[in-house]
């Protein structure tokens, strides 16, 4: 499959989660347009809000290198959960902010993979054209 590799970097990160509370892991890579790949591991925080998924540490650490939506090629999220699961609703959110409308989002837990994208994630999603009065 064509994101393979993508996926493998994803799992490799997802070693490095911090969840000591649900002890369900995530990890993320993203492929950027020169080739590099940025990932991003979920890190937990007794103040439950204040956790952080991997896919929005992975974004974030894109956007703070530099990179903006028409550089990012795709997106694995993958998990160690027994059924395939997608971002949550807050990282929807912020994909749908950050990511083109047709970037691949590639998810996985190892057993099953799954790609999609954020218009069919979070469709009539509230964007930047909502704020025009
Ligand atoms: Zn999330």
């Amino acid at each position: 499959m064509e994101y393979n590799f993508l996926i493998e970097e994803a799992f490799k990160v997802l070693k490095n989660a911090y969840a000591p509370y649900s002890n369900y892991h995530v990890g993320s890579a993203i492929l950027c347009d020169d080739g590099r790949i940025v990932v991003g591991a979920n890190i937990e925080n007794a103040s439950f809000g204040a956790t952080n998924c991997g896919e929005r540490t992975a974004i974030f650490q894109v956007y703070s290198l530099g990179y903006r939506k028409d550089n990012i090629k795709a997106i694995a999220i993958v998990t160690d959960g027994s059924i395939l699961a997608g971002p949550c609703g807050i990282c929807r959110q912020v994909l749908s902010e950050l990511l083109n409308d047709d970037t691949p989002i590639i998810l996985s837990n190892g057993k099953e993979v799954q790609i999609t994208n954020i218009d069919n994630l979070l469709p009539l999603r509230f964007t930047d054209k909502d704020l025009v009065k």
